[in-house]
C-alpha cells in the first residue's frame, strides 16, 4: 500500500526529510515556492513542466509514492504473535521478545 498525503487522501510523492515527522504530501498540498528554489541571477522561481513553482529541496521526491508494506508486514507478524499491533507499548514488548530471542 501506498503512503497518503497527510493533509488530503492521494498518494504522498513527498517527504520532508529533515524532520522525521511522518510529514507526506501529495503533488497538490505541497507548498510549492521557496527561496531556495529561485534563479540566482533573476531572483525568479524555477519552475516545472507544468509551470507551477518547486517546493524546497529538503523535500524528497519519489515518482511513483512510497510504500508501507513494510511497516504493514511488521504489524501482521505482531498480531500473530499474540501481541497488539494498536498498542504502541504492546509492539515494544514484542520487538524485546524478537531481540531477546536472537541473543
Ligand atoms: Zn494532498
Ligand atoms: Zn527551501
Amino acid at each position: 500500500m501506498k503512503i497518503k498525503c497527510f493533509k488530503c487522501s492521494k498518494i504522498a510523492v513527498y517527504y520532508y526529510l529533515p524532520r522525521n515527522d511522518d510529514e507526506y504530501y501529495c503533488e497538490d498540498c505541497i507548498s510549492r515556492g521557496c527561496s531556495c528554489q529561485c534563479d540566482f541571477d533573476t531572483d525568479e522561481y524555477l519552475l516545472d513542466d507544468l509551470g507551477r513553482k518547486l517546493p524546497c529541496v529538503e523535500y524528497d521526491y519519489s515518482e511513483f509514492g512510497y510504500d508501507n508494506d513494510d511497516w504493514e508486514k511488521f504489524l501482521e507478524d505482531v498480531e500473530r504473535a499474540g501481541y497488539n499491533p494498536n498498542d504502541c507499548y504492546s509492539i515494544d514488548e514484542y520487538v524485546d521478545k524478537i531481540i531477546s530471542e536472537k541473543k
